[in-house]
C-alpha cells in the first residue's frame, strides 16, 4: 500500500513561502494514502491560478487545464475511467468566477469526483485583484476604493443546487482537512471542499490570524447534524459561511454514473476496446 511519500514527486512548488496551498497539497497526499490509493489510481485535474499548479506537484495522473474548466475535464476523466479516483482543484477565482457555471452544474450532476477549492479570497497569480470571494470594502488594484459587490457564498449556492457533500476547512488545520478529503473521496457522488488558504503575499486582510479569529469549527457544536440540509443552510447564513467541518452530506442520492441506464459497472475488456463501434453495438 502506498504511503503519502509515494504521492510526492521531484517538482519543487513555486508557491510563495507560507502560502496555504502547501498544506492542501500535503493533505491531498496524506488522504490519498490513508484511503488506500496508489499513485496510478489517482488523477488530479486543475484549473488556472497559483492553486492550479497543484496537479504538477503530486505523483499521480495530472492535467493542468484551462481557466475555469477543471470540472468538465475531471468529469470526463471519471466517466471514461471509473476506476480512477478523480480530484479537481483550483482557486476561488477559477471555480467561483469564470468557472462558476461549470461548478453549479457539476454539483447538480453529482459525478463521483472531489472538488477542492483553494480559497484565498483574491486573485494571487495575477498579483492581487479582488475576487468573487473578497469581502465588501476589500481594496486592491482592481477596487482601489473598496469592493462594492457582495461576497459570493458558494457553499449556500452548492446546497441550493443539490450538493450531496459540502465541507469547508482551513489549510492550517491539516488534520481536519485530511479527514474531510478522505470523506470526500469515499463519498459516492460530487464532493465540494472549500479550503481557506491564505495568500500571504497579496491578501493582507484574510491572514492566518484573521481566519483563526473568525472560524467556527463545527466539531465544537455537539448537536450539529450534517444530514440536515436546512440546518446546514441556516448555519452558513448565521455565520457568514465561516464554519469548518463536514457541513452537509446526503448519502441517499445516487451518483450520476449510477443513474445512467445501462452504464457499465465493469471496465471494458481489452477485447471490447479493440472492437469498432459498429461491432460493439452488435455484440
Ligand atoms: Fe500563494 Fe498568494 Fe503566493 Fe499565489 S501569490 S503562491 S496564492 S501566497
Ligand atoms: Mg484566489
Amino acid at each position: 500500500m502506498a504511503t503519502f511519500k509515494e504521492f510526492r514527486n521531484n517538482v519543487k512548488p513555486n508557491w510563495c513561502p507560507g502560502c496555504g496551498d502547501f498544506s492542501i497539497q500535503a493533505a491531498i497526499q496524506r488522504a490519498a494514502a490513508n484511503v488506500g490509493l496508489e499513485p496510478d489510481g489517482l488523477a488530479v485535474i486543475s484549473g488556472i491560478g497559483c492553486s492550479g499548479r497543484i496537479s504538477g506537484y503530486i505523483n499521480a495522473y495530472g492535467l493542468h487545464g484551462i481557466h475555469g474548466r477543471a470540472l468538465p475535464i475531471a468529469q470526463g476523466v471519471k466517466l471514461a475511467n471509473r476506476d480512477l479516483t478523480v480530484i479537481a482543484s483550483g482557486g476561488d477565482g477559477d471555480g467561483f468566477a469564470i468557472g462558476m457555471g461549470h461548478t453549479v452544474h457539476a454539483i447538480r450532476r453529482n459525478v463521483n469526483i472531489t472538488y477542492i477549492v483553494m480559497d484565498n479570497q483574491i486573485y494571487g497569480l495575477t498579483k492581487g485583484q479582488t475576487s468573487p470571494r473578497s469581502g465588501e470594502g476589500f481594496k486592491t488594484k482592481s477596487t482601489p476604493e473598496g469592493s462594492i459587490e457582495s461576497t459570493l457564498a458558494p457553499l449556500e449556492i452548492a446546497l441550493s443546487a443539490g450538493a450531496t457533500f459540502v465541507a469547508q476547512s482551513f489549510s492550517s488545520d491539516i488534520k481536519q482537512l485530511t479527514s474531510l478529503i478522505e470523506q470526500g473521496i469515499q463519498h459516492e457522488g460530487f464532493s465540494l471542499i472549500n479550503v481557506f488558504s491564505p495568500c500571504v503575499t497579496f491578501n493582507k486582510v484574510n491572514t492566518y490570524d484573521w481566519f483563526k479569529d473568525n472560524i467556527i469549527n463545527l466539531d465544537t457544536i455537539p448537536d450539529y447534524d450534517p444530514s440536515n440540509r436546512l440546518a446546514a443552510m441556516t448555519k452558513l447564513m448565521e455565520t457568514g459561511s465561516m464554519i469548518t467541518g463536514l457541513i452537509y452530506q446526503n448519502k441517499e442520492r445516487k451518483s450520476y454514473e449510477n443513474l445512467i441506464h445501462g452504464f457499465r459497472q465493469e471496465p471494458l475488456s481489452a477485447q471490447q476496446l479493440a472492437l469498432t463501434e459498429h461491432e460493439f453495438d452488435n455484440l
